[in-house]
Formats: C-alpha cells, sequence, structure tokens
C-alpha cells in the first residue's frame, strides 16, 4: 500500500472528527442528517477521509474504490478494514445497509445498496458519491471513551474514473493449432478480435465491471510467420503482432473405396447437411467455462490418425488435413465427453455419421464422429467422462472408430494439448 504523510495525516484528521461526530450523535439519537465536510470514503484496503479538501482517486485509487464490497463487519458498532489497525467508526451492521448514491451533472448515475456499487462501472470522469449510513453502536472518541451512538449519517465524496481500456495477449507467439488467452480490463462496449483469414471476428466475453476476456486460436494449417490481430474498440482499432511457429505433422496415404467416397463426402446432399450443421456449431457459444484443467480420452483404443495430418487419398495429389485424431477399437465401445457442457449437436449427418458437439463454454467445442448410436440429446447438460455413444462407422468410415476434434472458435486445434493440461484453452476462467 502508498503511504505518505498527507494521507497519514488525513486518516489521521479523519478519525478525530468521526470522533467528534459520534460524540455529537450521542445527543441526536434517530436524527437524520448530513453533514458535507466529514468526508469519509473506504476505498478497498485504503481509507481516505477529508476535512473541507475535496477527495479525489487517482486512476489506482478508483479501481480500489470498486472493492467496496470486500469490506465486512467488523466488532459491533464498527467496520473494520480488514488490514487497518485502526477500527473506524463508521455503521454498524452490514455493508448492504448502506445506501449509496453517484450522480454526474445533478442526474443520479446509481443508485443502490454497498454489496451493488461493486458492479457500478462508468464511463470515465467525476462523480458526486454519497453514503448514507444508519450509525448504531459503539463508538471510541479521540479521549478513549467508549460511546454508544445510533443515527444517520452522509458521507459524500468526489470520485474521479480514469481507468484506461486495456487488452492483453497473454502470449505473442504460438504453435500452429494452438490458443493464446485474451484478457481485458477497462472495458466498455464490445471488442471483437480478428485476424484476417486467419480468425474470423469474435467478441470477447465481457462482465460489465470492465473485465473481458476470450480465446484466440490458430489453426494447424496456418504457415508459421508473423501476424498481425486486430482488436476493435469503443475507442478504436488497435493492433496486436505475434508470430505463429511451426508444429510437425506427419504424413499418410489413404486407399478408400468409390462406393464409400461417393455414398459419403462425395454426396453434394450430404456435404451440405455437413456444413449447416458445422456451422451452427460456431455461431454462438456460453460465456461460462464448463471445463476443469484437462480434458478425458473420449474413448480407449488406438490412436490411427493423428492431429494436423497430411492425408492423400488414393493418389490424389492435394493432400487433406485430419482436424482431429481418430481413435479406433471394437464396434460398442463407449465414447465419453471430455469435458462438461452443453450437447449442442446429437443428430446424423451423411458425412459424420451419428455425431455429438459438446459446447464447453468460452468459444471451446469437441466433436465426436462416426458413432454407432447415441446417448444423449440435443440442449442436454453433460458431466466430462459421461457416455454420450458409442462406437462406430457411420458416415465417412472405413471401420469402427472415433473421430475426436476440438474447436476454438472456428479453428480445429491441439487435442492433446487439451488432455494435458497445457493448452491455451485454460488459460483463463
Ligand atoms: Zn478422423
Amino acid at each position: 500500500m502508498r503511504t505518505n504523510a498527507r494521507k497519514t495525516f488525513l486518516i489521521l484528521a479523519a478519525l478525530i472528527v468521526l470522533s467528534a461526530a459520534a460524540v455529537l450523535l450521542t445527543g441526536q439519537i434517530a436524527k437524520s442528517h448530513a453533514r458535507e465536510e466529514a468526508v469519509s470514503a473506504l476505498l478497498g484496503n485504503d481509507l481516505l477521509a477529508v476535512g473541507n479538501d475535496t477527495l479525489s482517486l487517482t486512476r489506482a485509487e478508483a479501481k480500489a474504490k470498486r472493492k467496496w464490497y470486500s469490506l465486512s463487519p467488523g466488532t459491533a458498532g464498527t467496520i473494520r478494514i480488514s488490514d487497518m489497525e485502526q477500527a473506524v467508526i463508521l455503521p454498524a451492521g452490514d455493508v448492504s445497509d448502506i445506501d449509496i448514491t453517484v450522480r454526474s451533472d445533478g442526474k443520479t448515475v446509481f443508485f443502490g445498496k454497498a454489496d451493488q456499487f461493486s458492479w457500478f462501472f462508468p464511463e470515465n470522469g467525476t462523480y458526486r458519491f454519497e453514503a448514507v449510513c444508519s450509525v448504531e453502536g459503539t463508538a471510541v472518541t479521540s479521549k478513549g471513551e467508549e460511546l454508544n451512538v445510533k443515527g444517520t449519517e452522509l458521507f459524500t465524496a468526489e470520485l474521479i474514473y480514469d481507468i484506461p481500456m486495456q487488452i492483453t495477449f497473454l502470449s505473442d507467439h504460438t504453435k500452429q493449432g494452438s490458443v493464446i488467452p485474451v484478457t481485458g480490463s477497462g472495458v466498455r462496449g464490445d471488442v471483437i478480435i480478428s485476424a484476417g483469414a486467419l480468425a474470423a471476428p469474435f467478441p470477447l466475453i465481457t462482465d460489465g465491471r470492465g473485465y473481458a476476456k476470450g480465446l484466440f486460436s490458430v489453426s494447424y494449417s496456418t504457415d508459421p510467420g508473423t501476424y498481425t490481430a486486430t482488436i476493435e474498440t469503443e475507442e478504436g482499432t488497435r493492433e496486436f503482432r505475434f508470430t505463429v511457429e511451426e508444429e510437425q505433422y506427419t504424413v499418410q496415404h489413404l486407399t478408400i473405396s468409390e462406393e464409400t467416397q461417393s455414398s459419403t463426402v462425395g454426396n453434394s446432399d450430404n456435404r451440405a447437411a455437413y456444413n449447416a450443421m458445422m456451422k451452427s456449431t460456431y455461431e454462438s457459444w456460453y460465456p461460462e467455462r464448463f471445463y476443469d484443467s484437462c480434458f478425458t480420452l473420449p474413448a480407449g483404443g488406438t490412436v490411427t490418425t493423428e492431429f494436423g495430418l497430411f492425408r492423400y487419398t488414393n493418389d490424389n495429389p492435394v493432400p487433406s488435413r485430419h482436424a482431429g485424431v481418430d481413435i479406433a477399437n471394437e464396434e460398442g465401445t463407449p465414447i465419453l465427453a471430455a469435458a462438461s457442457g452443453y450437447v449442442i449437436v446429437a443428430d446424423f449427418n451423411g458425412v459424420t455419421g451419428n455425431t455429438v458437439v459438446i459446447d464447453h463454454g468460452l468459444g471451446v467445442r469437441t466433436y465426436y464422429y462416426h458413432m454407432s448410436e447415441l446417448s444423449v440429446k440435443q440442449g442436454e447438460f453433460v458431466e466430462e467422462g459421461r457416455e454420450i455413444g458409442h462406437m462406430g462407422s457411420t458416415g465417412y468410415a472405413t471401420g469402427p472408430h472415433l473421430h475426436f476434434n476440438v474447436m476454438v472458435h472456428d479453428n480445429s486445434i491441439d487435442p492433446w494439448a487439451a488432455f494435458d493440461g497445457t493448452s491455451g484453452i485454460f488459460g483463463i476462467d
């Protein structure tokens, strides 16, 4: 905590003024009155008190002010500031009993209890703060006498909010197929992150108190190099430079019968149904994080196709990429939810067969393909490890296996980093 002589003086002055107020109150039982000159405001762990001075908060103090709610009632008749030694004479009872009004140019911009005040996050500017408190209990005078006090007190202050908007990418480099967490403070209005063809625009999740968060993902198919992300805010557009580092991916040559091809991915109706289903999963997401510290393997078996692999099918010179991992086992092997979340798809299409998609919040989703049958319905909340279906070979598949995919917004990311807890998806709560 910062200290300086002036502040120490102000605190001492406040204690004397407040002690005097307590003396006055003994003779003014239950009488409401306002005392503009005795200003006291509690600012997190700080007490700022001013006789005839105007209380003015610096930027940091304005932030601290918003921690009013962290006060807890102390002994009878006082509220004790957690790490201050002095018991300060202030209203009895819970801070929720304090009525707070904040005005700007005479207009009320906030009225509520102290615990609601912690949610107040106005535009930067100067405000008049008033707290009306019921006072009842024991106060200690400057001579050390204990007095019973009861009444109502009005505390006023001037608040200056000057909280800058900060958007922070938690790393300036990342591998192909991974995630950079993004956080924000002092955020007003929407913040949209984009990076050209790398990442479709997505909004940060905001809480109305200036905090923001989101997950910026990079596809496995992004070329290594340096890129620029664009951050659009109410205050204008900012840019962030970051580097994508190369990840090693394997190569596979696969032969698939014409019949399998044409009855699944080769059929335009199937592809249209698949594309529509997938697109629906990108469009919105839960702002809460439902997943914990690492994902559960969704099936036992052998990994037959790795994440990000280059696949050459039937001598086609252009490879496709494998967006997830394939795990092969016997038909009917249980398939488990890799993490908790809402089932947003539980349906069949001609490409991925019986398909489940789970929304885990913050833009993170998992995809489960080719199941023989499904055990969940769309809209259900499933806990991590819950059975969601059974392994099969429905859709574009050459034998029983699970295709498992993790996506963040519109990019597939490395599922192994989700299993071992190292993924950037765990970087925000
Ligand atoms: Zn696959």
